[in-house]
């Protein structure tokens, strides 16, 4: 199955990926990251079509998509 990885040290936590996720795989973490951040993560295994959506909007270029 496609996975994205988010860089937590690129996110600004700021949700737009969140919003482009057709298949509403993404949330924001509830911890901080080490930048003071909460950055996305996928929220569920096996969600992830690899569309890259997340990845083309995200103004930090911090997702990376794995196919
Ligand atoms: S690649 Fe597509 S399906 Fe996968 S998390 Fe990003 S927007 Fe969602
Ligand atoms: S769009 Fe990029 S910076 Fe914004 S929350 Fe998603 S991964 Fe983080």
């Amino acid at each position: 199955m496609p996975e994205i990885r988010v860089n937590e040290t690129r996110c600004k936590g700021c949700s737009l990926c969140v919003g482009a996720c057709p298949k509403k795989c993404i949330v924001i973490s509830e911890t901080f990251s080490a930048t003071g951040y909460y950055p996305a993560k996928l929220a569920k295994k096996d969600c992830c079509v690899g569309c890259a959506m997340c990845a083309i909007i995200c103004p930090d270029l911090a997702i990376t998509v794995y196919k």
